[in-house]
């Protein structure tokens, strides 16, 4: 296989087939089910599965075959498979559906507005993940085209991704024929540490996320007449979450989501600081002197990758503060998500947040608490070596650096159960959310220069899966 003609090809389809698609994709607020419960009659996600459709059908490898399944009530799955002649089987995976748009976006900037700035594709979702479908099927493209012999590879593309993947397990049970044993993953969903090699992920967090609800009045009333004598709901809600963190230093405190992290784990954790160095504390937008929570940057980085964390991530209840009264407010409902670490069992670990919730409620407030459905976490199995072989030598030819491996904070629920239910495939976890690109925040970007290259990277990395 020739790399730099394979890298021209990719370059060439890049600028002509997908940064143009990716534009029109970012368009369209294709918000994923649980940010946008009328989502069948918005239509938005209807309109980015015929987008996905007609341009597979212009692109997709000559024999291959096209699927959508949808069942009622459930969100699409998009399948592309494409008959190998060797051996073995590929997935490759990805999403289309996005994050809510989120505040804070740069002027000229937006969640449905492309922005094409210093080879940066600004705009929710393009990074995250819609870049994938049309990456994946133009690396196998660029193989085919110097008839370089793959084994099968199937692409499933799923549509609520973002809402923890709820309809998945449901079509890995419809199309297990087609799903078949799955020698090989590969993920282009995950993180890069920085824009210079590639990257894989060899562990990811899971999540739970769920809504607490503290009500102590039946209606707000006069602050001045209530305010002391009757129990604030916040106050409330305040010391439950003390039941479940330390209030001083971010630590969870229940045994139940914590995990003892592999040594090898930690070796890797002090490898990738040494590469990346204060970056991983720079990578972040901190405000003025803003410290991060422990001066150790191996402490630093295993906290949002291998250690339980807690956020607040919504509130009702609370009128926006230039609306606000003086009043006791009747309740007050917060909407948490505890990314728990790789091997935490996260029905476990919810029995564990009810239990310390809603026991013993103070002046038997009314606590309501709703989990959404759990995430586990995934720790990876060890890399074989013809993969780790592959990744460091196309690492260096495409990015003129050695690959480098990451621990995730971030919850992609398929790898979960892909690991479940096939312990001896492989996986190559990987994708473009660098520094900066902030996925799920404002200003969202596709570094499209690095997003080139990792197509390039992982399709010469199905070039070199082992002939049997
Ligand atoms: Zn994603």
């Amino acid at each position: 296989m020739n790399t730099s003609q394979l890298l021209q090809t990719v370059n060439s389809f890049w600028d002509h087939h997908i940064t143009p698609t990716l534009t029109e994709y970012i368009k369209i607020p294709n918000k994923s089910p649980s940010f946008d419960p009328n989502w069948e009659k918005n239509g938005f996600m209807k309109e980015v599965l015929d987008l996905a459709v007609d341009w597979t059908n212009k692109h997709k490898p000559k024999k291959s075959k096209l699927y959508v399944k949808q069942s009622k009530k459930r969100t699409p799955v998009l399948l592309v498979d494409i008959p190998g002649e060797l051996d073995g089987n590929i997935l490759m995976y990805g999403h289309l559906d996005k994050q809510p748009e989120m505040e804070g976006w740069d002027e000229g900037k937006g969640p449905w507005s492309p922005v094409l700035e210093n080879e940066k594709l600004y705009g929710r979702g393009g990074a995250d993940d819609g870049y994938a479908l049309f990456a994946s099927i133009c690396a196998v493209n660029s193989l085919l085209e110097q008839n370089v012999k793959l084994p099968r590879i199937l692409i499933l593309i799923e549509f609520c991704e973002e809402s923890g993947s709820p309809d998945l397990p449901h079509y890995i049970d419809l199309c297990s024929d087609l799903i078949g044993s799955p020698d090989l993953v590969v993920c282009l969903d995950s993180g890069a540490g920085d824009y210079k090699r590639f990257w894989t992920t060899t562990s990811l967090r899971g999540l739970i996320g769920a809504s607490l609800r503290v009500d102590v009045l039946t209606e707000g009333v006069h602050s001045g007449g209530a305010s002391g004598h009757v129990p604030s709901s916040f106050r409330v809600a305040r010391q439950l979450l003390s039941r479940i963190e330390d209030q001083d230093t971010g630590e969870v405190l229940l045994d139940e989501l914590k995990t003892d992290i592999p040594d090898y784990r930690l070796d890797e954790t002090e490898k990738f600081v040494s590469i990346l160095g204060n970056e991983v504390v720079e990578e972040f937008p901190w405000k003025e002197n803003m410290k991060p929570s422990s001066e150790d940057n191996v402490e630093g980085v295993l906290r949002r990758t291998w250690r339980p964390a807690l956020s607040v991530v919504g509130a009702d209840g609370l009128p926006p503060s230039a609306n606000a009264g003086n009043v006791l407010r009747p309740y007050t409902k917060l909407q948490l998500s505890m990314r728990i670490p790789p091997m935490v069992d996260p029905i476990k670990a919810q029995e564990a947040m009810r239990k310390a919730l809603t026991e013993n409620p103070p002046y038997q407030s009314k606590i309501t608490l709703d989990f959404e459905e759990g995430a586990w976490g995934w720790n990876a199995p060890e890399t074989e070596d013809w993969l780790s072989n592959a990744m460091e030598k196309y690492s260096k030819i495409f990015y003129g650096q050695s690959s480098g491996s990451l621990c995730e904070g971030g919850t992609i629920p398929f790898m979960a159960m892909l690991g479940e239910q096939f312990p001896k495939a492989q996986f190559v976890i990987t994708g473009v959310l660098g520094p900066g690109s902030n996925a799920h925040g404002p200003n969202e970007f596709l570094h499209i220069p690095y997003a080139k290259k990792l197509t390039a990277c992982v399709a010469s990395i199905l070039s070199d899966f082992p002939k049997k």
